[in-house]
Parts: C-alpha cells; structure tokens; sequence
C-alpha cells in the first residue's frame, strides 16, 4: 500500500493535532504555517471534556498538566477589589480548569511531540488548490507545488484558504465583544485567582495568574473594534475605560509596553459543511466558537483525533470526511448555540443590569445552585466514545 500524504495549512492547536494524529495512522504529513517561525504566544486557554481524552492517548496529559497556570479559582470582585462571588470548584471542568495553560504552551508540547515524519515549512501559505478526483494539487505563494491525498485547512478564524475555497458556505456571526489580551507585570496585590470584574458600559477586566511570574490581562466590552490595528484599538479601549475603576488603569498602561498584545473582535465561524472532495476544515476556521462559548482549544485538539480516525477507516475519503464532520458537528453545535441573552447579561450597560447581574453571580454562586452553575463549565464534553483509530486505510 503506498503511503498517503496529507497537506496541513496552520500550525497552531487544529493543525498540530490533525499533524500527530494523521502521522500517527500512516500518513506523511506537510504542515504549511504563514509565519516565518511557531508562533508561541497566547494567553489561557483550556483542555476540558472529551479533549482531556484525547490528550491522555498522545500521552501528553502530565506534561500539560505540569504548565499549568497556577490558577487556583475564579472570583468576581467590584471596583475595589472586594470578592463579591466565588465561583464553584467543578472538579477537572471547572471554571479554572485541571488543564488551563497557555495557548503557546500547549501548541509547543504537541509540535515537540509530533513523530518523525511530519515535516513543518514556515513561512509559506496556499496560494491555489485544485482539487481532483484522485489528488488534491496545491500551490503555494513561495512557489512549491505540493500533491496530496487530503488537504486540511487549519488556519484560524481569519482563514484565507478557507474563504478561497468555502467562501460561499461562510458565515461570520460577530458576537458584538471585543477582547484585549496582553501579559503585564505581576504586583504584589496579584493573588492566585481569576479576578473578573464588570461594571457598567458593558465593560469588563480580568486578571489572572501565569506560571512564569507574570500576569495575563484582559479588557472585554461590547462595540465593534473589527480591523483595528493596535494602537488604534488600544486608544479606543482607553476612551471606553475612562473611570472604570478597579485595575483598569494599570492594564492599559501595561498593555502599551507589552509585546504581545492581542485584540480579537469575537466573530463565529458558522458553516453547513466543512468538507469538499479532498479537502476539509479543523479548528477556529471551521467554527470558531470564541472565548463567549469556551472550549476552541478542546475541540481544536479533538478534531485532529477524530479525522484521523475516520480516514484511517477502510473507506474512501470523502466518506471518512463526512464521517469525521458527522461526530464533530453536536459538539460544536452545544458550544455555539448559547442563549441570545447572554452577552447583554454578562455585558450589562446600566446600573440597574449591573445590579441584576450582581445578584444573579450569587444566587447561581450559592451553596443551593453550586452544582448546577459548576455543569455549565462543561464544554466539548462528548456522551459519545471517541471513535476507534485504525492503522489500516483506503485511497
Ligand atoms: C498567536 C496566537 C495567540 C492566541 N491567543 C489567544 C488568547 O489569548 N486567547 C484565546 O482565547 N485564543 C487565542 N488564540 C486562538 C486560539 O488558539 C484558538 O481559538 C484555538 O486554540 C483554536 O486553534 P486553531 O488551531 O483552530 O486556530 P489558531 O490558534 O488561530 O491557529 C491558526 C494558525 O494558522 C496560521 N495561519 C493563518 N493563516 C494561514 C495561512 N493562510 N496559511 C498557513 N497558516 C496560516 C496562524 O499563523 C496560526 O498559527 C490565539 C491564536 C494564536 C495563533
């Protein structure tokens, strides 16, 4: 039997995962990253349900475990810094989960990870794909000329090869939040939990700890900062801060000298199909979920696993693609269907939504609804065993 290659564009937790397990299940893989080196940065992001499977059978569960942020809990706290709810410790899925690291953490475990036989170019992107048959060919822009069995588009939200081949199945659901994320140096008055306050405007500040003595910072408000450079978006969330309170300030000062600071206008990704001939989508550029719904990282990281498995079956590939979307589809459903009231409650604009909003925090904090509040963290948890990964495959 001749050995299958497969085309892997983006190298981040969806391409690194389809790149391990595709290997993994006899394929040569090529993974084809558009920046010029692996790109580590990234702030929390969590392993939870079903991923937490996954990343037990690539055997990478301790060493995940052992980045972990140190984060110890999550509380909501006002303009002073007082604790006005804790959420509850639910379990390995909780709010702060067992794994909750950070993104570069986690991509750079599995790419130290990946067996012998995958091979990464950075700096290269799809410039052309045609898609027979038989092969799918692909062009690149640094002129190489790749033939594969599968192609697999990984590429984040903001995928272009996805949008030249898919366009017409995209849509963009902007959630109306942006997000700053940055890494700024720790005080004193930093503790081990996740420090979440919101006021009125519909603003939002997070601090929470890291492993390497520092501290990961966000600004979450409602508004439209799409297409925004840095500076630009950063002298917006300055004008919308003014008065704020609490560590607002301090953030945005910090966030001026940080290197890594990220700005996201939270837009899903919502398509009907994710597959087409030989070519499929993982990750963020399939269905991006956002940090509203949680749980990107998780299914980015069971998407490689479940693609693998259903191509290494005996079956053509379009089969096994279909099969593939077949068993990821409810889980990203679960994630992206949230409840339309969701962000004008957690993003309250008044005094009077704030108030509501306090009060909800503890009731659903209370001893009484603790359990049921702990459930809600639950993400990219399948019922469903995952499927079977067989060495044995078909063209
Ligand atoms: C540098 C970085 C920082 C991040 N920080 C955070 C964060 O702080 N908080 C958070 O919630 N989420 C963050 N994310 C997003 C988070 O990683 C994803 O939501 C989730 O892990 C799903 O991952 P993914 O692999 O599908 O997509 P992504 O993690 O977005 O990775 C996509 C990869 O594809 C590459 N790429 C893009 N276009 C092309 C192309 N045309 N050809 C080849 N390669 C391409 C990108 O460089 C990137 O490496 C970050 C992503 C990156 C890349």
């Amino acid at each position: 039997m001749t050995t299958r290659h497969a085309v892997v564009t983006g190298a981040s937790i969806a391409g690194l995962s389809a790149a391990f397990w595709l290997r993994r299940t006899g394929w040569e893989v090529t993974v084809l990253e558009r920046a010029e080196e692996f790109r580590d940065g990234g702030q929390n992001v969590d392993v939870r349900g079903t991923a937490r499977e996954v990343l037990t059978r690539m055997g990478l569960f301790d060493a995940v475990k052992e980045q972990n942020t140190t984060e110890t809990g999550t509380v909501f706290v006002d303009s002073s810094g007082r604790v006005l709810a804790e959420l509850p410790d639910g379990g390995p899925d909780g709010a702060t989960a067992e794994l909750e690291v950070l993104r570069g953490d986690l991509a750079a475990t599995i790419l130290r990870a990946l067996p012998d036989g995958v091979e990464i170019v950075y700096g290269d992107t799809v410039s052309g794909v045609e898609d027979g048959p038989d092969q799918v060919a692909v062009s690149t822009a640094a002129g190489r000329r790749l033939r594969a069995d599968l192609l697999v588009i990984a590429e984040g939200v903001r995928s272009t090869t996805r949008d030249l081949l898919f366009g017409d199945l995209v849509e963009r659901r902007d959630l109306g939040v942006a997000m700053v994320f940055g890494t700024i140096p720790r005080t004193t008055s930093d503790d081990t939990r996740w420090r979440w306050y919101t006021t009125t405007g519909g603003r939002q500040v997070h601090l929470r700890p890291d492993h390497h003595g520092t501290t990961r910072a966000m600004l979450a408000c409602t508004g439209d900062f799409g297409g925004l450079g840095r500076a630009d978006a950063l002298r917006r969330f300055r004008d919308r801060y003014a008065g704020v309170g609490w560590e607002a300030r301090r953030v945005l000062d910090a966030f001026d000298d940080a290197e890594d600071v990220y700005v996201d206008q939270l837009t899903q990704i919502r398509m009907p199909a994710w597959h087409r001939g030989r070519v499929c989508l993982a990750g963020d550029a399939a269905w991006c979920v956002t940090p509203m719904g949680g749980g990107g990282a998780s299914l980015a990281l069971i998407s490689g696993y479940v693609l693998a498995a259903a191509t290494a079956a005996p079956r053509p590939i379009e089969d096994g693609l279909a099969a593939y979307e077949e068993w990821m589809r409810p889980l990203v459903d679960d994630v992206q269907n949230f409840p339309g009231w969701l962000v004008p409650f957690a993003y309250p604009r008044t005094r009077f939504g704030l108030r509501l909003r306090r009060l909800a925090d503890q009731v659903f904090t209370s001893r009484l609804l603790a359990p049921l509040t702990a459930r809600m963290t639950q993400v990219a948890a399948s019922g469903r065993a995952l499927p079977p990964m067989e060495s044995v495959h078909a063209g």
